[in-house]
């Protein structure tokens, strides 16, 4: 049987990732990140992507039991770029998290995480959810360079101890009775205050302006949000418009899906949205890029698409969902 050798660009689509956990022991790919190693791509022996066999590619081979009863060829592919496990959606006690940012950086460095951005909410001083929040915390122009300095402070310890990136950010949070015109969106690598007073839109405009990725939280459309706690339906109502002014949207919170930005062909994302512990095991974004907060938020600026996973709740570094 004639072996066939894969090329895959990392900044391409790359659809047949497949992880499987129980087979990592029996592979290895030298000079990949810890979850770069899990990447291996699993083909039926008679079948190839590309077929091109350059003859500085040399992929590691191991025979396999097929996922459907067939033989199977492991093949580890030497990417370009690690791929990053990421977080781009979390909260601390900062706003309405359940943990301190210590504890929230040890909860994801100890699962592996590459990535954790802290993305904690920042209201607007008559924000209805103020009025009805049993722990109204918020980040505010007041305490921004506290918070911020704290997530650095955190960035260099997850750094050392876990060889994870921190990254600061803000949830840009506009909540309103009506859920049409309620919406959040997430400013990933944000590093100077931007509030929401004057609305959504011009803390997007002033959030891009400082150089922040911008991802629109949790975009229920209208009949979902009217029976949702986190009712925020603009951006489902409004995304001809407002699509220009985010580079993604969340096509996944925590468990919850929304097709709709499936079939809008829009920019996506998974998060996690994480207030307590049971919200690591959720939907998640890996990023085919390198290490470091430039390059991240880049990549999420740009349209190139990544990869979403749920972990299950299974593993010490939780299992990918088949
Ligand atoms: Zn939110
Ligand atoms: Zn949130």
């Amino acid at each position: 049987m004639r072996k066939r050798s894969v090329v895959l660009s990392t900044r391409g689509c790359c659809p047949w990732l497949v992880v499987q956990p129980r087979l990592l022991s029996r592979v290895s790919a030298p000079g990949c990140s810890a979850w770069g190693r899990r990447l291996v791509l699993l083909l039926p022996a008679q079948s190839a992507i590309g077929g091109r066999s350059p003859a500085s590619h040399q992929p590691d081979t191991t025979s396999s039991p097929g996922a459907r009863g067939g033989t199977c060829k492991l093949w580890v592919v030497p990417l370009r770029h690690h791929v990053l496990l990421c977080e781009l959606h979390a909260h601390t006690a900062f706003s309405d998290g359940d943990l301190s940012l210590r504890e929230t950086v040890d909860v994801y460095g100890l699962a592996g995480f590459d990535v954790l951005c802290i993305t904690d909410h920042c209201v607007r001083a008559d924000d209805p959810w103020l009025e009805t929040a049993s722990r109204p915390n918020h980040v505010q122009a007041a305490n921004f360079d506290r918070y911020l300095q704290a997530v650095e402070r955190e960035a260099d310890r997850a750094r050392a101890r876990f060889d994870m990136l921190v990254v600061p950010g803000l949830e840009l949070t506009y909540w309103h009775h009506d859920p049409r015109f309620a919406a959040h969106a997430v400013a990933v690598g944000l590093r100077s205050f931007v509030g929401v007073e004057e609305g959504v839109e011009k803390a997007l405009v002033d959030a891009r302006a400082a150089g922040a990725a911008l991802i629109a939280a949790h975009p229920y459309r209208l009949e979902d949000a009217q029976r949702n706690e986190r009712g925020t339906a603009r951006f489902a109502v409004e995304w001809p418009s407002l699509h220009r002014l985010v580079d993604r949207f969340e096509l996944a919170n925590r468990h919850e899906l929304f097709p709709w930005v499936a079939r809008a062909k829009l920019p996506y994302v998974a998060s996690g949205d994480f207030h307590r512990p049971e919200h690591l095991n959720t939907w998640k974004t890996l990023v085919p890029c390198a290490k470091s907060e430039a390059a991240l938020v880049s990549y999420l600026r740009s349209p190139t698409p990544v990869h979403i996973t749920r972990l299950a709740a299974e593993g010490p570094l939780g299992q990918m969902a088949a």
